[in-house]
């Protein structure tokens, strides 16, 4: 989709730090980490949010859940914990309208989930 920023970066149009990817997804990591491992796993196909992960798009949830689990092992952080999350809507804080996992790990993460 043009004018999107996650498809410009899955087409190599727009660098990205690659850390993983697959027939579905795109994991990279974030330009604004949060924690020591901050990467997001981008399913290749654009959908606009949690949302659009129905009926047969729901296997796309489970392909980047497979895929967060590889990516934990890779990163070091499968024994110690890590958090995947998706921001979704406007009161979801959601900022780039392509649909993203954020996998959070590398520290003690805060309980809140605000
Ligand atoms: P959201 O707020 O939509 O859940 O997450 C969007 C994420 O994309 C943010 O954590 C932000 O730091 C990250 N981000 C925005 N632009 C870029 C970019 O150009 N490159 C990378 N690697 N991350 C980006
Ligand atoms: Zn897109």
């Amino acid at each position: 989709m043009e004018d999107c920023l996650f498809c410009s970066i899955i087409a190599g149009k727009i660098p990205s730090a690659k850390v993983y990817e697959d027939e579905y997804v795109y994991a990279f990591r974030d330009i604004n980490p949060q924690a020591p491992v901050h990467v997001l796993i981008v399913p290749r196909e654009h959908l606009q949010d949690a949302k659009a992960l129905k009926g047969e798009k729901a296997l796309i949830a489970a392909k980047v859940f497979e895929a967060a689990g590889r990516i934990a092992e890779q990163e070091g952080v499968s024994e110690t914990g890590f958090r995947v999350i998706t921001n979704c809507g406007h009161d979801g804080c959601q900022s780039v309208q392509h649909l993203h996992f954020h996998l959070l790990g590398g520290k003690q993460l805060s309980e809140k989930m605000d």
